[in-house]
């Protein structure tokens, strides 16, 4: 009895049809189905469900007032939990966002994003990322409405939603303004906030309904997600058999030695840690001699 109902899980691995009319809940109140939704109908032919009233600001906000339970993937996983409890579903998504200075160039901005995907049935867990430079991340005092203005505009107003506050890091709720998308609510909050003080701080709004270039990341995180859960284990056809090492190396063709281009990817599966060695994963057996340390130093 129970072979056979694990060979028909096996038999939907292999044709890529687990998720085909199922139904995940996602976590959210920022509309990010306006992105995700599409993909899994269109890849997995997965429904996806918002819970009404679910409150994501509970669990950590990005202008602090609430602040952030853990790392990005635990408040992703909190977030699920409960999403499952509210609307009843056995599959959860949650996506998180993270802004600050590039890793290697500080002064560049960089967004982060992480979309999980969970199936209590399976006991899975996936992860789906996308990170780059593609941001309006920003914030700057300032002492005049045409100073916020012009720093607004330049940030991608009205299009994309702004914040006033008191200062970088108030977190009172009364000295906080969100959503900006409109000149007379802009005038409202600067003069409002600098009717006590002599500046204010205006910074981009990155929720996702408020940021249409953190929404498009949002979406790259999914089409990886997607990816992956379509990637399915050769041994136990488990969806998520994915890349866990990079491997350096790859010959350079004029000389023969190892440059620092990749020579392959080890791909693993979760469930039963079946691992493969995948050669030439971008397709060269060769690197070019101007990126070997040897020929060109
Ligand atoms: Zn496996
Ligand atoms: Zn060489």
């Amino acid at each position: 009895m129970m072979k056979a109902k694990n060979n028909r899980y096996m038999d939907k691995c292999r044709n890529g049809n687990l998720y085909k009319n199922r139904i995940a809940v996602l976590a959210t109140m920022h509309k990010k189905e306006q992105v995700i939704a599409p993909i899994l109908k269109r890849e997995l032919g997965m429904g996806l469900v918002v819970p009404e009233q679910f409150d994501t600001d509970a669990f950590g906000t990005f202008t602090n007032e609430i602040e952030r339970a853990g790392d990005q993937l635990q408040a992703a996983r909190k977030k699920i939990e409960n999403a499952m409890l509210i609307s009843d579903q056995i599959i959860g998504i949650a996506s998180e966002g993270s802004f600050g200075s590039h890793p290697m160039v500080p002064f560049i901005p960089f967004n982060r994003e992480l979309i999980l995907f969970v199936d209590k049935e399976q006991d899975l867990e996936i992860t789906g990322f996308a990170a780059n430079s593609n941001t309006n991340y920003a914030k700057k005092m300032v002492g005049s409405f045409d100073e916020a203005y012009e720093f607004a505009v330049a940030h991608g107003f009205p299009e994309h939603g702004f914040i006033i506050k008191a200062t970088t890091d108030t977190i009172q709720r009364e000295e906080i303004e969100k959503g900006i998308t409109c000149l007379e609510h802009l005038n409202h909050a600067v003069t409002k906030l600098l009717d006590s003080r002599s500046a204010i701080c205006i910074e981009t709004d990155m929720r996702a309904m408020y940021n249409p270039t953190r929404m498009k990341n949002i979406e790259l995180a999914t089409l990886d997600l997607v990816k992956k859960i379509q990637s399915i284990c050769p041994e136990c056809s488990t969806p998520g058999y994915e890349v866990v090492e990079y491997k350096k190396g790859l010959t350079c063709q004029y000389c023969g030695n190892p440059t620092d281009l990749i020579l392959s990817h080890v791909l693993e599966c979760k469930k039963c840690h079946h691992k493969d060695e995948v050669l030439y994963p971008n397709g060269k057996e060769y690197a070019d001699p101007s990126r070997c340390n040897w020929c060109n130093p």
